[in-house]
């Protein structure tokens, strides 16, 4: 049996590190191909050396397009490369340009799909990601859910062939890695455990809308403690545009660069709350107990918001601040993600489909 993975963005590079282990432990040929989407250091090469990923046996190099001209470099990419490789299935992962566009591709070369975080639903078609699930989904010939509540979500699109809850794959490099972290990562910053709050920012509403980027940090700027804020290069486009708007006044939030998954796994451990617009970022909260508020007005992991420890606060200053001081940990830690070994149950299931 051959498997192609397709990735191209950070959280893809984390998800498909336990399918790799998984599948070497099987002994099933497995070919990785990075799309270029996501390239600078903190956001690529970092995970492959942290997480011992092996190099990509093809890199389609699309860094620095729009979505557009993405879609059509990796639709183009690929072509040839699945011609060569015919592989038994393509694997895509999560939500992104390069999960959609690498979904497409295989179409067109009549090779069995699989979707691995299939069934997340938003329902925001004006979300980039909501699409690119949904198209993913409709276009899977094989659907690996995180969840209960994803199958149910294909359930009521018709989609009910071939869909497995497997639980979700970053949990289990969540359960792999959550210990192992020893970094300065604290200390650099000036921090101390339990004594600041971690923020991430890079959807399109927040990223890419200024009133709500200033709306955000204005709200933050208010708190006494600090607040440890790994930017995306997307949100850093923006704030470097910001003309009238300088983060130094703002002394308590501490502007740094994205972090590698070891360092983030620590930030994330020992901030007091944590304040994000990232679907992975949510989950891991919701692993730690640690009490989330989401800036947005809806999330994909609806179970997170179980028992009030993750709050969507949206991005109005004042529900910011009251969600911080309402949102607290959890009685009865209850897992909704499976158990640890998804990969290891998403490749029993393609050696039960494929042979
Ligand atoms: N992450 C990281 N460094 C950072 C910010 C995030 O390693 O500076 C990790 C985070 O721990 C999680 C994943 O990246 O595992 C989430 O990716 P992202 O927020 O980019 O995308 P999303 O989950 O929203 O698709």
């Amino acid at each position: 049996m051959k498997v192609l993975s397709i990735v191209g963005a950070r959280p893809q590079f984390i998800k498909v590190k336990p399918v790799i282990e998984s599948f070497r432990r099987n002994r099933i040929q497995h070919i990785l191909l990075h799309t270029g989407q996501h390239y600078d250091y903190e956001m690529s090469k970092i995970f492959f050396q942290q997480l011992n990923i092996p190099k990509p046996d093809y890199h389609l190099n699309v860094k620095g397009q729009t979505s557009t001209q993405q879609t059509a470099l990796i639709l183009q990419g690929l072509e040839g490369i699945l011609k060569k490789e015919r592989p038994d299935m393509v694997l895509v992962y999560g939500d992104t340009t390069s999960t959609m566009a690498g979904a497409l591709a295989s179409v067109h070369q009549k090779i069995p799909l699989g979707h691995v975080e299939a069934g997340l639903r938003s329902y925001r078609l004006d979300m980039p990601e909501e699409v690119n699930r949904v198209l993913t989904d409709h276009m899977s010939n094989l659907l690996f859910c995180p969840t209960k509540a994803a199958v149910d979500n294909l359930k009521r699109e018709g989609i009910t062939k071939n869909v497995f809850f497997v639980g979700d794959v970053m949990y289990d490099v969540f359960k792999q890695n959550i210990s192992v972290g020893h970094s300065n990562i604290l200390k650099k910053n000036g921090v101390k455990p339990k004594g600041y709050y971690l923020l991430t920012i890079h959807r399109q509403d927040n990223a890419d809308n200024i009133e709500n980027l200033k709306s955000i940090l204005l709200a933050l700027g208010k708190i006494k403690d600090s607040v440890v804020f790994p930017v995306h290069p997307r949100t850093q486009k923006m704030l470097k545009t910001l003309k009238d708007f300088k983060p130094e006044n703002l002394p308590n939030i501490l502007f740094i660069s994205p972090v590698g998954y070891l360092d983030m796994l620590i930030l994330e451990k020992n901030a007091k709350k944590i304040l994000t617009d990232s679907g992975g970022v949510q989950k891991e909260a919701y692993f730690l107990n640690v009490p989330c508020i989401t800036l947005r007005n809806e999330t994909e992991w609806k179970e997170t918001l179980n028992d009030g420890c993750n709050t969507l606060a949206g991005v109005s200053q004042e529900k910011i601040l009251k969600a911080i001081k309402k949102t607290a940990p959890r009685k009865k830690p209850k897992s909704f993600f499976g158990d640890g070994r998804a990969a290891e149950e998403m490749v029993e299931v393609l050696k039960k489909i494929l042979g």
